[in-house]
């Protein structure tokens, strides 16, 4: 998380946990120390009832209570995220130095220190902050490693214990806090790419739909007067070739506009491949691309929407045939895994795709080409799922890429 965001909810919710602590810390330091200089005292009949009046006495605990102000002051002007700081480095710094008072030079033993002092470590998870607790950690042992070491006393041993075990469990408080809070995020996150979604095909699907008809009847006049005047020039071939991929864009469009009810049959997944292989081949031939297909036969067959998959690899094959403009092979591969599962991988040796751009595949109109629609993928992903399957996308720059796909044989 970062740490000083500045969005009002989160400065709220730090300012609320900043006074629950800068409560707890009064809380603590009194008690303890009406505890130790007058309830120990008067219960023991040992030692001197009241405050120490060694070391900086008064003005220790003015220098404490000193704090709350700054504190406030900070909390108002909206920096809270400032204010468990103040508290730990004064603390530390007046503590030391009210102890290196009291006992440097004296050969009295070395026993000091404020319970207080565990609130900073054990309750540093209330923070959320990682950083927050390393510091306050470190800071707390360091303390007293700096004390043991001017007074030459080894009495700091325990407390440097003490909070190392404290630390230890305080370190996972902190990380199960951190981790739930990120599997928060990651379903917000989710659900706004899904309404993001949603939206986008809503849209898309009204759009496609306006669009779907004029270009259906575009297509049949353009066929018509290209049978009419076979001769008299070249465009009406391109001019339909055109209108064909608006047609595919706008199909793909109206498929994640409404993902439809999926009817699973028996298919086969040669003549699926086939299939797909005799639409890209013309392309394949004109960039001196071969595609090997290597089937580990006989396949079973596999519960699918063949229509769906034949999308499924022209997409990833004509991906596959495009970041090879200069020729070379693609690897079409399916197997079996341990008899419940097809697996079936497409694999390129074309300029691949840069570590950047990895994260972004599979975004809507997220494309690196002139004239991509960075639909492909993202329709691909999606039918894969509605499949209960998986995509994976291996890549290396300049040496190609490969997507695999696992597929269950038998949907229930
Ligand atoms: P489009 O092909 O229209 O760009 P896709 O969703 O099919 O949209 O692909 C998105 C992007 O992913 C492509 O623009 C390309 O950068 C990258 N990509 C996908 N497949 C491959 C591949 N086999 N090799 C290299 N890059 C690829
Ligand atoms: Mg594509």
């Amino acid at each position: 998380m970062k740490e000083t965001p500045n969005n009002p909810k989160l400065i709220l919710e730090e300012s609320k946990t900043v006074k629950l602590f800068i409560s707890l810390f009064y809380i603590f330091f009194f008690s303890y120390d009406i505890f130790h200089y007058y309830i120990v005292p008067i219960y023991t009949k040992e030692g001197m009832i009241g405050l120490e009046k060694n070391g900086l006495g008064f003005w220790f605990h003015t220098a404490i209570i000193g704090l709350l102000p700054i504190a406030l002051y900070f909390i108002k002007k909206g920096n809270p995220y400032i204010v468990k700081y103040i508290f730990l480095f004064s603390f530390a710094f007046i503590e030391t130095v009210n102890s290196l008072v009291i006992y440097f030079g004296s050969n009295k033993p070395y026993g000091s220190g404020n319970i207080v002092e565990l609130l900073f470590v054990f309750f540093s998870p209330i923070f959320v902050n990682k950083k927050y607790f390393w510091i306050a950690a470190l800071t707390m042992i360091g303390k007293y490693a700096i004390i043991g070491g001017i007074l030459q006393d080894t009495n700091v041993v325990i407390p440097i214990i003490t909070f190392s075990v404290l630390s230890v469990i305080a370190y996972f408080l902190l990380t199960r806090f951190t981790s739930y809070i990120d599997s928060l995020t990651s379903v917000h996150l989710e659900l706004r790419k899904k309404e993001k979604l949603a939206v986008i095909g809503q849209m898309a699907a009204g759009i496609g739909h306006e669009i779907r008809n004029p270009l259906s009847s575009l297509k049949g006049f353009t066929q018509l007067q290209q049978e009419r005047y076979p001769n008299t020039n070249d465009f009406y071939p391109i001019m339909i070739q055109e209108i064909d991929r608006i047609n595919s864009i706008v199909n793909d469009l109206m498929y994640l506009g409404k993902p439809k009810e999926i009817k699973f049959v028996k298919a086969n997944i040669e003549e699926i491949i086939a299939y797909t292989l005799s639409i890209t081949q013309q392309q394949a031939e004109k960039q001196g691309v071969t595609i090997k297909t290597m089937m580990e036969g006989p396949l079973p067959p596999l519960d699918c929407d063949s229509h769906q998959l034949k999308q499924v690899f022209i997409n990833l094959l004509k991906n596959a045939i495009e970041s090879m403009p200069e020729g070379g092979t693609i690897k079409v591969n399916v197997n079996v895994l341990e008899g419940r599962k097809m697996s079936i991988f497409i694999d390129d040796e074309g300029y691949g795709i840069d570590e950047e751009n990895i994260l972004n595949l599979g975004e809507p109109f997220f494309t690196t080409k002139r004239d991509g629609n960075g639909l492909g993928l993202m329709v691909t992903n999606q039918i894969i799922k509605d499949h209960k399957g998986n995509m994976k996308i291996e890549s290396k720059l300049e040496k190609g890429t490969k997507v695999t796909l696992v597929l269950p044989i038998i949907q229930k």
